[in-house]
């Protein structure tokens, strides 16, 4: 899997689920840093991008 086919906005699946019980999160920032949006509860996480490529399972794509 290419784990840096994703961009600011994409939606990604993460390894481990938050304790709201969603896998999917939203980037806002994509830097040396990236943070991300729980999509079920709204919280907001910084990770160091080698972290963020460890613990990403997938990006989801919404397709029109
Ligand atoms: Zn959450």
């Amino acid at each position: 899997m290419e784990i840096n086919a994703y961009v600011l906005g994409d939606h990604v699946e993460m390894k481990k689920k938050h304790p709201c019980g969603s896998f999917e999160w939203e980037i806002i920032r994509l830097g040396a840093d990236i943070k991300i949006k729980c999509c079920g509860c709204g919280h907001i996480v910084m990770l160091q991008r080698a972290k963020f490529n460890k613990q990403i399972k997938k990006v989801v794509k919404e397709e029109k």
